[in-house]
């Protein structure tokens, strides 16, 4: 099966630069564990997909690389940061793409691709081999055109790895195996409150139509508030850049990828590669991570956004003890358009209102394609269902978005780029 990766993941001997100046030309000397997997199982690697610096980013504008399109629209963004892997499925290129979640990096693009991008449970699939953003939040995540495809991948790509000290040692997540795969009886759905509230009208329409072929398939609708929610963009935008300050401190010109001399010295080598090689959105990230955990605002920061992202993951423990999945959009739009958020940061990072909780929490969370929303120009595009699971409920969530992609048409639908009809 032919499988595009992330320009995130390493694949020895391939430019692995992450849509970053600073690793032009960088070739890896060995695979991702994911990658390793995909190959041993008969999977062929045709191609490394366009991505924002470093993962940073909601619509892959972030590049040193250009910037991809939505093949439902070219004027508009696939979202990000995984955007390339979305394109690369919606257009029907391969089949099977990987990218990398953080916040919503997967979940998104799918989202407004209209294709499947699962987040698993955090631990679940090794990230060694997954170049660092944050390493706390950092998820090796699938996007495929259904969730069959999606069972198989994880099948392949998670369980236990020695090489990633935050891999739990469980084996791969196998597919649950019902005897009626269509029936949901018993299974009580709660529905995020300030997920909706956050989304456009056409979106929350579409959504709900999906949640009413779920109540039809037999499962119960109770509303659900995760009352920290608004909290998660803030909380995230600190521990994410404090990590992100850590991490990419590696870059100096010594080890990896491009190195500019300055004025001779060491600092200056330093500082003259970081200016040259660092894009706007990285080098904003590594001031306000490394502002974030620097002496004396260690604790008001960084340690008030640790407390706060228990609270987001309390919410969640909260929710699961009265419901076997929560539900709402994935996006609060469809796919936005180029240049559009560009020069906002704020309203970039308001792009993953619903899918940065999950990621505070680690928890498994998948977006399916749920429908269609017109867009402010009356365009139809692609609107995504986000199911959230507790953790380790990987296979739960995958038989779920089977039984809904039996009875929901948008799946059957191709993006134009793909010889579809809108
Ligand atoms: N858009 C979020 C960010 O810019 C999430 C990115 C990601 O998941 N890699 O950090």
């Amino acid at each position: 099966m032919p499988v595009a990766l992330k320009s995130n993941l390493c694949c020895a001997g391939v430019e692995t630069h992450c849509g970053s100046k600073l690793l032009a030309g960088y070739r890896p000397p060995y695979d991702a564990t994911c990658v390793e997997r995909l190959v041993a199982a008969g999977a062929v690697i045709v191609g490394m997909t366009h991505m924002d610096e470093f993962g940073m980013g909601s619509s892959s504008e972030n590049s040193a690389y250009g910037v991809p399109r939505n093949p439902w629209d070219d004027a508009r963004t696939p979202g990000g940061s995984s955007g390339g892997s979305a394109v690369a499925v919606a257009a029907g290129l391969v089949p099977l793409a990987l990218g990398s979640d953080t916040g919503g990096s997967v979940r998104q693009p799918a989202s407004l691709c209209g294709v499947y991008g699962l987040k698993p449970t955090y631990g679940r699939v090794s990230r060694y081999g997954l170049v660092a953003f944050a390493s706390s939040l950092d998820v090796v995540s699938p996007f495929a055109r259904s969730a069959r495809d999606l069972e198989l991948v994880l099948g392949v790509i998670s369980g236990a790895d020695e090489r990633d000290s935050t891999c739990q040692p469980l084996p791969p997540i196998e597919p649950e195996r019902p005897a009626e795969p269509r029936r949901l009886t018993g299974l009580r759905v709660g529905v995020a409150r300030p997920y909706v509230e956050a989304a456009a009208p056409g979106v929350r329409a579409a959504c709900d139509a999906a949640l009413a072929r779920l109540a039809q398939l037999g499962a119960e609708l109770v509303p659900v508030d995760l009352p920290h929610t608004e909290y998660a963009i803030p909380t995230y935008y600190v521990v994410a850049t404090a990590e992100a300050s850590s991490n990419l401190a590696r870059y100096d010109g010594v080890a990896y990828g491009r190195r500019v001399t300055g004025d001779g010295t060491l600092q200056g080598m330093f500082a003259a590669t970081r200016d040259a090689g660092f894009g706007a959105e990285v080098k904003r990230r590594i001031l306000l991570g490394t502002y974030v955990l620097s002496a004396g605002y260690h604790d008001a920061w960084y340690g008030r956004a640790q407390r706060v992202r228990t609270l987001v993951r309390e919410d969640f423990e909260r929710a699961f003890a009265e419901v076997d999945l929560v539900a709402g959009p994935t996006s609060p739009t469809v796919a936005f358009r180029l240049g559009e958020r560009a020069a906002d940061p704020i309203a970039m990072y308001r792009s993953d209102a619903c899918t940065v909780p999950t990621s505070l929490a680690g928890l498994p969370a998948l977006s399916l394609p749920a429908g269609f929303a017109a867009a402010e120009d009356g365009r139809e595009l692609p609107v995504g269902l986000q199911l959230v699971a507790p953790a380790l409920q990987d296979a739960r969530l995958m038989r779920v978005a089977r039984a809904l992609e039996d009875v929901l048409d948008a799946p059957a639908r191709r993006a134009p780029a793909f010889g579809g009809a809108r």
